[in-house]
């Protein structure tokens, strides 16, 4: 293995990330309604609530997906939302977003892998696309990732020749070829047959332990039970309450918390 690829292996430092009063809207529609949110480094966060409640649109703010209208977002202190400055909207630059959202891992509920190239490509294109590392190197990379999640033997195939578990633990491998400081996760098992949910969720449990950031949305509350250091539930585009599962998952204080793990429990 060559120097440059083991430096891509090697251990990043986990994100912090920050949301300070963020609010997203569409027309009258207020999606994200004051948001703040400050996960440490290493933390596990669980997001639960209701569809349409704006948990993937929290995630997508922090992504660079969407752009608040107000409040800002920060990685590791770096500011990568938009602020106001008096009246004044502050904008990224579209490079400057380009780094910062390198830095952050994606994973989504349809996989979104590229049907037209092998699984070793998928893993190893933005590496190269970023100019992070040659095309043989990204290779090395990306058949690492692969082992990592239990692919080692399907390098060459195509996504379409894969079941959903196996494509969605290609999505996470692709993830972190990237060395992302935190990882987003939308619904990763939603889009599974029940029995392949296991097999994805092993390899998330794999990442938690390993002391990268993570972001989770989920309904599989037994998984957050497990994992998570917080869960935060979430509705109508607020924070409703959040703590360590044993309190929002247990013990929740609020009617509207209890309803909706009554529904999904
Ligand atoms: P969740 O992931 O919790 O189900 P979302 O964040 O996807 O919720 O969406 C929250 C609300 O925002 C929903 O009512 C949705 O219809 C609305 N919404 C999301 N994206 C857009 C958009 N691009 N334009 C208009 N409304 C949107
Ligand atoms: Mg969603």
């Amino acid at each position: 293995m060559t120097a440059k690829t083991r430096e891509a292996l090697a251990d990043v430092d986990a994100a912090t990330v920050e949301l300070h009063d963020v609010h997203k809207w569409y027309g009258t529609h207020r999606v994200l309604d004051g948001v703040d949110l400050a996960v440490r480094p290493g933390e596990v966060t669980v997001i639960l609530g209701p569809s349409g409640s704006g948990k993937s649109t929290l995630l997508r703010v922090i992504n660079h997906l969407e752009k608040p209208e107000i409040g800002h977002v920060s990685i590791n202190g770096e500011l990568i939302g938009v602020r106001r400055q008096g009246d004044r909207l502050k904008e990224l630059s579209e490079r400057s977003i380009l780094i910062q959202r390198s830095r952050i891992g994606f994973v989504f509920q349809n996989f979104n892998l590229f049907p037209h190239l092998t699984i070793v490509d998928n893993v190893a294109a933005a590496p190269v696309a970023t100019g992070k590392l040659g095309k043989p190197e990204a290779l090395e990379l990306a058949r690492e990732l692969l082992g990592r999640v239990g692919l080692a033997d399907k390098t060459g195939a195509y996504p379409r020749q894969l079941s959903g578990g196996q494509q969605q633990r290609v999505a996470i491998a692709r993830a972190l070829a990237l060395r992302p400081g935190v990882i987003l996760f939308d619904e990763p098992t939603s889009a599974l047959d029940p029995e392949l949910v296991g097999e994805v969720l092993a390899v998330i449990r794999d990442l938690a332990t390993s002391g990268t950031t993570l972001l989770i949305v989920t309904h599989e509350i037994g998984f957050a039970r497990e994992i998570a250091d917080r869960v935060v539930f979430i509705d109508g585009g607020k924070i409703i309450e959040q703590g360590p599962p044993s309190a929002v998952l247990d013990k929740p204080r609020y009617e509207r918390t209890k309803d909706f793990l009554s529904k999904v429990l």
